[in-house]
């Protein structure tokens, strides 16, 4: 069996890092067993869904990494389900009701004052065909409604372990809304049978669907896949994430200078067995976590670790991970360059800064005490001639021997003079790159401002 999953995002927004999550669980679950992965865009709301946010989840999911073997619409499909309902119909699973949305409360508010479960009563079941016709004449258009089997129906979650939902406490789901367009429910299950769906991995918000699920999968003769629900990513205070959490898109994660990897590394393991650490791409982290792995407990997680993460990735990063970005940035420096640098970074954008503090033309403006100024000028006439990787040392042991300062008072007047910062990378591997020459001129301007 090659296990297939599919990734069903509505493209009526922009994915969130929580909607990232469910993808990755997919991807990984799937790329582990040699799987595949089916982008499905949930596009049968004409109105809600719009073309530009295929495209934004395409590209979103692409920076991370995920690249699907194959791409559904299901708007394109509408022909299968017509004629899924139609079977429906024919075998009297999917019956005709015509209950206003007034009427239906009304009947579930009487249902709660006489303590009784809010399920539909399936009145319309019992309507013969002269009250529904006299209904249809009155102008009122049947929605559709599936009747389920009263029994109770189970499943493995691959995270939950055995669940059970005894199906008669379910109302009998509509499918089809009275102006013919469908609900998500059975659109869903006729393409997972069509795409060959054999896991559905998504967040827990779906536990309830899934026993009227798998009951139309029975229904359509379909092979019901294995399920897995795992836990929904919560800001700490609790709070869900909604498509209106536009900071947490991932497209506005991807415009803050975030690595696609601290992003993905934080959607998946919070939440999990294993500590939120930084992998360096996707099949590292298909290697340390499954879904089994996933807690029952919301994931609580704040975006604020966000750069901590992103940091603790870029520290380890190597060039050559990093060479064409560096090239497409106007970086040089090579690796020397990138290896000391890179522990002085947040998000990798900064890299640029740096680049211009140590290669630029602009000399930094600094005003040091006249102690210091005496220094940095007594440090510009014994800069080694050649600069390499042992310079730094042999200049600063030098001044040392001759000025007595040490530690701060050594190295601070230099630092700001060359670089006009109190913090920064450390410089004995930068000298090559910054040169003599723009060496001497920093250091005479801070000698003489
Ligand atoms: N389009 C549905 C959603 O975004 C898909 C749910 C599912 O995975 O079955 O919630």
């Amino acid at each position: 069996m090659t296990v297939t999953v599919r990734f069903a995002p509505s493209p009526t927004g922009l994915i969130h890092i929580g909607n990232l999550r469910t993808a990755l669980f997919n991807w990984l679950y799937a790329k582990r067993r040699g799987g595949n992965f089916v982008l499905r865009f949930d596009d049968t709301d004409p109105e809600r869904s719009r073309e530009e946010y295929i495209a934004a989840i395409r590209d979103d999911l692409a920076w991370t990494g995920i690249v699907p073997d194959i791409e559904v619409r299901q708007s394109e499909r509408a022909s299968e389900h017509d004629a899924a309902a139609d079977r429906l119909r024919e075998m009297d699973r999917l019956y005709p009701a015509y209950e206003t949305a007034g009427e239906l409360e009304r009947k579930r508010k009487l249902q709660l004052a006489r303590r009784q479960p809010p399920v539909y009563d399936r009145a319309a079941l019992s309507l013969s065909a002269d009250e529904r016709a006299t209904l249809e004449v009155d102008g009122r258009q049947p929605h559709w409604r599936f009747l389920l089997d009263q029994e109770a129906v189970g499943w493995d979650d691959l995270v939950r372990g055995s669940q059970e939902i005894d199906a008669a406490s379910l109302s009998d789901p509509v499918l089809v809304r009275a102006d013919g367009s469908y609900l998500y429910t059975l659109p869903s299950v006729v393409d997972d049978i069509a795409l060959g769906v054999t896991h559905v991995i998504r967040g827990e918000d779906h536990v309830a669907n899934t026993a009227v699920q798998i009951e139309l999968f029975q229904a359509l003769g379909g092979e019901v896949p294995a399920f897995g629900h795992h836990n929904l990513l919560t800001t700490i205070s609790g709070e869900g994430l909604s498509k209106r959490s536009g900071a947490l898109s991932l497209q506005s994660l991807r415009e803050r200078g975030l690595e696609p990897m601290a992003v993905a590394c934080l959607a998946v393991l919070i939440g999990t067995s294993h500590p939120v650490a930084p992998h360096h791409d996707l099949d590292a982290l298909q290697d340390v976590v499954d879904l089994g792995d996933v807690s029952r407990a919301p994931a609580k997680f704040d975006p604020d670790d966000l750069p901590a993460l992103n940091a603790k990735l870029l520290h380890d990063t190597a060039y050559g991970d990093v060479r064409d970005r560096l090239a497409e940035a106007g970086v040089g420096g090579g690796d020397a360059f990138w290896t000391t640098v890179r522990q002085n970074l947040t998000t990798f954008p900064e890299i640029t800064d740096w680049w211009a503090v140590v290669s630029g033309e602009a000399d930094p403006d600094v005003t040091l005490d006249d102690d210091d100024r005496c220094f940095v000028a007594r440090a510009a006439e014994l800069l080694p001639a050649d600069l390499d990787a042992t310079s730094w040392g042999a200049w600063t042991g030098a001044l040392k021997a001759e000025t007595d300062r040490k530690g701060k008072a050594l190295f601070m007047p230099l630092r700001l003079a060359l670089t006009g910062r109190t913090h920064g990378p450390d410089l004995a591997p930068l000298l090559a790159i910054m040169g003599r020459e723009r060496m001497l001129r920093r250091l005479t301007k801070a000698a003489s401002a």
